[in-house]
């Protein structure tokens, strides 16, 4: 079609395999130092406006060519089925990470730029990308002299490549988890995990530790010895590998920081962000602590009178008891029951209503694109139009398989530009693939995952009208990036929403307006604690990003901190933060979801009560969402609000009242 006739489109619409692959890559890296080369020798200041623009033009789309390669190499090196592939993306990522670093560093293209005299640009827009580039070439260390910024480039590759390693430790040394007597082991099971998961010869089960054995088996299973097995086994992963990498991981992002001028690592990676300072983050985090704690005390004592209705002489409620004794409750307390509400949720109907729910919301249409090619026959494609004319390219791979990342995601395939190519983008997830009679049906906390990642998908499309790279799509302050997504999830507990297309598998019934809200109220079971858990992460990965790595054995620091912050105790010989996969990705950043959510809940309630009313989407959409990074994100609030965003509605959030109830 005419609208992706574009370079970055190139790939996408080609059958890869690893050879062809690897020779895009080399010519997209070529052409890259090429036009870096040609930067760098032009020299001399740039005469007059259009010149100085111009200027500011060449360095934005300089990485352009490397776009859809590298956006492809991460993406594949984590779902492709081809395993040489998936080796080649690993090679291509590292060498477009040793480039980047390499560029960050060099003083002549840094010269350039200083050179242009912002007064000469054209707006504050320009003015924007430029000072952006100079921060970043300033953060990178491009100002140290020359051995620093020597040093400065080895500890970035050694990074880069203890990154790698970290990321495929957890994945390639997950366990399984084997029970001897699979028929009692596995009682209190749904019928069609016991179905998927038949005894061996020997009338053992073997489970893997991946999120889709181990959720349904902490929730479900009634024997709680083998609970707490399966949750040490899982918290075994990558051990004792992953203990020295995250310790080299640690000591040389804390020495990268000192070059670079901060006190530490969690200074230097929120200086840019929307927190500003760690000093702010830990002042955050102890804010929702703070809250939370007692409620979380509250919800265990209730936990332990559900544990002692099963087990009298029980003292106390353990790390692996939590989950199993909260579904508990919810079916007690709220007669609700997460396995029994999945009958309103098969695969199809879900993604149908997520499609629908969003072309009605901001006036588009999602067309099928069954002609073109894919990675996996299970990638579905659809071409986002908007009255009548393409706009963007979704791409979808959904279902589970070996060798495939285990989380959901949403990865950026190609960023839009105004006269440039449309955007394009992919979601990742695990949900449950319909197969003959079986209609592969979601839990609704599945349902949720898909609007959350919906709403990465959609603002990082409809920021792609930009004129500036650097500011396209999701280009915003990190801690500012689950907004949309955490916001979205909203509309996957309306009852108004939901009708429209969670319809029972037999009946055929719209899912009932009282069930929805007992859904409602069930999820309050376990919040406190829940949150409590999430301050517990941020803490470590901000704790860990603090100080000399050195000092205190790491083991001993997350003991430390879970016994002053969690309600139930460590569970003896596990290593949790050699698989807490986020210490590589969001390194100090842990915070980000709550502190986004706390602007998400905010923002909800210009929505008011009817989340389908188009003209506030519309608003959300031309003043937030399509602006990506062009202003800091709270102005970007401030606009959509009226005023600056506020901690209160969290605390009513978390404290369980509604805005009704507090006017
Ligand atoms: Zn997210």
């Amino acid at each position: 079609m005419e609208a992706f006739r574009h370079p970055a489109y190139e790939l996408l619409e080609a059958v890869v395999d690893s050879a062809a692959f690897r020779q895009a890559a080399g010519e997209a890296l070529a052409r890259v130092r090429a036009a870096r080369d040609a930067f760098r020798s032009a020299g001399g200041q740039p005469a007059g406006a259009a010149a100085a623009s111009e200027l500011l033009r060449e360095w934005d789309r300089l990485f352009e060519p490397l776009g859809t390669v590298g956006a492809l190499a991460h993406l594949w090196s984590k779902v492709h089925p081809d395993a040489a592939l998936r080796g080649v993306c690993d090679d291509v990522e590292r060498e477009i990470a040793a480039l980047s670093t390499e560029v960050s560093l060099d003083r002549a293209l840094y010269e350039r730029l200083v050179g242009i005299d912002p007064r000469a640009l054209a707006d504050d827009e320009e003015r924007r990308v430029l000072e952006r580039a100079l921060r970043d070439f300033r953060r990178a260390g491009v100002d140290r002299d020359a051995p620093t910024r020597e040093r400065i480039r080895a500890l970035n590759e050694e990074l880069v490549r203890l990154g790698q390693d970290f990321e495929r430790n957890i994945i390639e040394l997950g366990r399984s988890f084997r029970i001897p007597d699979g028929q009692a082991g596995l009682a209190g099971l749904p019928a069609d995990f016991r179905a998927a998961h038949p005894p061996a010869a020997d009338g053992s089960v073997t489970l893997s530790t991946d999120p889709q054995d181990r959720i349904p088996f902490l929730s479900f299973a009634e024997d709680g010895a083998l609970r707490r097995d399966f949750l040490r086994a899982h918290l075994s992963r990558a051990v004792p590998e992953n203990l020295s990498v995250l310790r080299d991981l640690l000591a040389r992002r804390a020495e990268l920081a000192g070059l670079l001028g901060h006190a530490n690592w969690a200074d230097y990676v929120t200086e840019d962000k929307m927190a500003r300072n760690a000093a702010r983050v830990r002042e955050f985090i102890d804010r929702v602590v703070e809250i939370v704690r007692p409620l979380a005390a509250e919800e265990i004592a209730d936990l332990l009178v559900e544990k002692r209705r099963l087990d009298a002489r029980a003292d106390a409620v353990g790390e692996w008891d939590r989950l199993f004794l909260v579904e508990r409750l919810k079916r007690s307390r709220h007669a609700f029951d997460s396995q029994a509400v999945r009958d309103y949720f098969p695969y199809a109907s879900v993604r149908d209503g997520v499609f629908n729910v969003t072309a009605e919301l901001y006036g588009l249409e999602f067309v099928a694109r069954p002609d073109l090619p894919r990675w996996h026959p299970s990638v579905e494609i659809r071409d986002v139009h908007e009255r009548g004319v393409p706009i963007a390219r979704v791409y979808l791979d959904m279902h589970p398989r070996a060798g495939k990342y285990k989380h959901a995601a949403m990865f950026d395939l190609v960023a839009g530009l105004d006269g440039g190519p449309l955007p394009s983008a992919c979601l990742v997830c695990n949900f449950p693939e319909p197969r003959g009679a079986d209609r592969g049906l979601l839990l609704h906390d599945q349902v949720t995952t898909f609007f959350h990642e919906f709403g990465h998908l959609m603002h990082h499309l409809l920021a792609g009208r930009l004129r500036w790279r650097s500011l396209a799509g999701i280009a915003t302050e990190w801690d500012f990036v689950e907004v949309p997504s955490q916001l979205y999830e909203e509309w996957a507990w309306d009852p108004r929403v939901l009708e429209r297309f969670a319809r029972h598998v037999e009946t055929d019934e719209p899912i009932p307006a009282q069930l929805v809200e007992r859904m409602r109220r069930a999820d309050d079971c376990g919040k406190a604690t829940h949150v409590l858990v999430q301050m517990f992460y941020a803490r470590l990965a901000l704790e860990y990003h603090s100080s000399a790595p050195d000092a205190r054995d790491l083991s001993d620091r997350l003991i430390e901190l879970k016994r002053s912050l969690l309600p139930f105790p460590h569970l003896e010989g596990t290593h949790f933060e050699a698989s807490f996969g986020h210490l590589h990705g969001y390194s100090a950043m842990y915070y980000t979801y709550m502190w986004s959510l706390v602007i998400a809940k905010d923002v909800l309630a210009r929505f008011g009560a009817d989340l389908m009313d188009p003209s506030a989407a519309r608003a959300w959409r031309d003043q937030v969402l399509a602006r990506g990074g062009s202003r800091d994100a709270a102005e970007l609030v401030r606009a959509f609000l009226g005023r600056d965003f506020r901690f209160d509605a969290l605390e009513h959030w978390l404290r369980g009242t509604t805005a009704a109830q507090i006017a």
